[in-house]
């Protein structure tokens, strides 16, 4: 099991750790920052540096079969480190700070409009999500408008963890939902932006929206019926 740095900061660029294993799965560590794509964010890449000098670059970041299990794939003809072998990790903070003002956006995007989200995606500097809403009731100037109004209120955004009976009885906690929130672990992590949403979140999000900088709502697409994809980019 390798213990989940970001998720209980997500501001955390490095660490020191220890190899796990390492074969052409990737390499396993017994505590990582590196975050593992999943819930429409990409995985961080990064550099391991070994105690040796040499430094193994990391590409992407994978979960595992097992729970909790984080692979870091290193750049092909990479030599792999040994079991037990001290490393620092380190992720590329640049990347992942935008991939973080982004996603946390989406959150804002989330809030603001009305109906099931039935899809999403971030990538650096872009982030979309898909909404189950009928009709042209979509408009990009006021979605723009109106986002850039909550990342100026500067709302405080953080995780709030509820057990797995008190969400159930209370679904209304959760706005809105394109995958159930893992049950089974006695627990559910929830990301609150104060005073705009709630919901299941295991991604990496910044403390306050102030951090998002200014956005753009650059296209609505018609994705099907009732399927209305909006697409976000930082501004500057
Ligand atoms: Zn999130």
């Amino acid at each position: 099991m390798t213990e989940l740095l970001f998720r209980d900061d997500g501001y955390l660029r490095s660490c020191d750790a220890r190899v796990i294993a390492a074969d052409k799965r990737g390499i396993r560590l017994d505590r990582t920052v590196f975050y593992p794509m999943g819930g429409g964010q990409p995985g961080d890449a990064g550099v391991l540096r070994l105690a040796s000098g040499q430094e193994i670059a990391i590409i992407d970041t994978v979960k595992g079969e097992l729970l909790d299990e984080v692979l870091h794939i290193p750049a092909p003809g990479t030599s792999l480190p040994e079991p037990g072998m001290e490393i620092v990790a380190e992720i590329d903070w640049e990347r992942r700070y935008r991939l973080m003002r982004m996603h946390t956006c989406l959150h804002l995007l989330c809030s603001i409009v009305p109906g099931a989200v039935t899809g999403g995606q971030v990538s650096d500097g872009r982030g979309r999500l898909d909404f189950d809403v009928p009709g042209s009731s979509l408009d990009k100037a006021a979605l723009t408008s109106r986002l850039n109004a909550l990342i100026e209120e500067g709302h405080a955004v953080g995780p709030r963890w509820i057990t797995d009976e008190e969400l159930e009885a209370k679904p209304e906690l959760v706005r809105t939902m394109s995958v159930k929130p893992p049950r089974g672990s006695g627990r559910v992590r929830l990301m609150e932006i104060s005073g705009v949403d709630l919901q299941p979140c295991g991604g990496t999000h910044v403390r306050n929206t102030a951090e998002i900088g200014s956005v753009t709502v650059t296209k609505i697409e018609n994705k099907g019926r009732q399927n209305r994809r909006v697409i976000l980019a930082f501004a500057e």
